[in-house]
C-alpha cells in the first residue's frame, strides 16, 4: 500500500501558524492584503480565485477580487493593474491565469512589484531562485515551493535523488527543476519533444508531472524493479471523459505501484494556495 500524500495535516498545521503571524500584525495595526486580479468569467478561474479568498480569510487576511471585463483593453487592466499593486496598505498582488487574448502577451511578472509578487514570478525573485540566494527572503513560486513542503513534511528526502519532472512551464516545472536542483537533487527536465519518456521516469526517484493531460502517466511509466520505491508527485489539475477532477496520473493503476503518491485533488492544490498565503504574510512582515 503506497503512502497517501495529503495536503490537509500540513494546512491544519501550517494554519495556526499564518494565524498567529496574522494576529502579531494586526497588533501592529497591519492587516495582511491580497488583492487578486481576475478577468473574464472562466469558470475554473472563478474557483480558484474565491478559494485563495476563502483561505486567506481563514487566517485573518483581507482578500479582495477584482473581477475585470472579458474584453479589457491592454491600456485599461495596466492602469488597474498599477493602480491596485500601487496603493500603500496593499502588502500582495496576485493576476489569475489564463488571461483572455489581448492581454496574453503581456509580462505580468514584470507589471508587480517585486516586493508584492506574491506569485514569485517576478524576474528579481526568479533570479534569487535560480542563484539560491539564501541572504535575501525573496518569494518563491507558489505550486513548486508547495511540492517541497509536502516532500518536507513526510520526510522524503530530495537531496542524491534523481527528481524527473514532467512539464518545462514557468510556473511549475522549471522553477520545480531550480528549487529541486537547490535542494541537491539530480534533475531530468522533460517536455512534449522528450523522447522515450518512460526510460526516463523508471530511473526516477521521485516523478513529478505537471502536463495537463488527464490519467497520461500509467503503469507503464513505473520500472518493475522499482516497485515500492518511486514517490509520484501529480500537479495536473484536469476532468476525465466522465466529467470528475483528475491528475496528469492513473491513481488506481500506480497508487499500488509505487512508495507515495499525491492524490487529486488534495494534493498539491491545496499546497500552493498555503505557499501564496506564506508569500503573502512574509510581505506584509517586510514593512514592520
Ligand atoms: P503548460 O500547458 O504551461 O505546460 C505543460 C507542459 O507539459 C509543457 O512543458 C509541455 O511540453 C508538457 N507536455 C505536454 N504534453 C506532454 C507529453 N505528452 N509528454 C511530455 N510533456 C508534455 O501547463 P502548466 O504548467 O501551467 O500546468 C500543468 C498542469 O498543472 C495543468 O493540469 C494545470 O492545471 C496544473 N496546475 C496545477 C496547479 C496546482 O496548484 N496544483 C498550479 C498550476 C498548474 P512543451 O513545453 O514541449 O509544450
Amino acid at each position: 500500500m503506497s503512502i497517501n500524500l495529503i495536503a490537509k495535516p500540513i494546512i491544519d498545521q501550517e494554519l495556526e501558524n499564518l494565524k498567529h503571524r496574522c494576529n502579531k500584525l494586526k497588533e501592529r495595526r497591519i492587516t495582511p492584503n491580497l488583492q487578486v486580479l481576475l478577468v473574464g468569467n472562466n469558470k475554473a478561474s472563478k474557483i480558484y480565485t474565491n478559494r485563495k479568498k476563502k483561505f486567506c480569510e481563514s487566517f485573518g487576511a483581507k482578500c479582495d477580487i477584482h473581477h475585470l471585463d472579458e474584453n479589457i483593453s491592454v491600456d485599461d487592466f495596466i492602469k488597474e493593474l498599477n493602480k491596485i499593486s500601487s496603493a500603500q496598505d496593499v502588502h500582495g498582488t496576485f493576476v489569475q491565469l489564463p488571461l483572455p487574448g489581448q492581454l496574453a502577451n503581456l509580462e505580468i511578472e514584470k507589471l508587480i512589484p517585486a516586493d508584492k509578487d506574491v506569485d514569485g514570478f517576478h524576474p528579481f525573485n526568479l533570479f534569487a531562485l535560480l542563484s539560491d540566494d539564501k541572504k535575501s527572503d525573496y518569494f518563491r513560486p507558489c505550486t513548486p515551493y508547495g511540492v517541497m513542503n509536502l516532500l518536507k513534511y513526510y520526510n522524503i528526502p530530495v537531496s542524491e535523488k534523481h527528481a524527473v519532472i514532467i512539464g518545462r512551464s514557468m510556473i511549475v516545472g522549471k522553477p520545480m527543476q531550480m528549487l529541486l536542483t537547490n535542494a541537491n537533487a539530480t534533475v531530468t527536465l522533460c517536455h512534449s519533444k522528450t523522447k522515450n519518456l518512460s526510460e526516463l521516469t523508471q530511473k526516477a526517484d521521485i516523478i513529478i508531472s505537471a502536463i495537463g493531460k488527464p490519467k497520461f502517466l500509467n503503469e507503464t511509466f513505473i520500472h518493475p524493479a522499482q516497485k515500492n520505491n518511486t514517490v509520484i508527485i501529480d500537479v495536473g489539475i484536469n476532468t476525465d471523459k466522465d466529467g470528475n477532477l483528475c491528475g496528469d496520473v492513473d491513481f488506481d493503476k500506480v497508487s499500488p505501484l509505487v512508495y507515495a503518491i499525491t492524490p487529486v485533488p488534495g494534493g498539491v492544490g491545496p499546497l500552493t494556495i498555503l505557499t501564496l498565503s506564506q508569500n503573502l504574510l512574509q510581505a506584509a512582515e517586510k514593512i514592520i
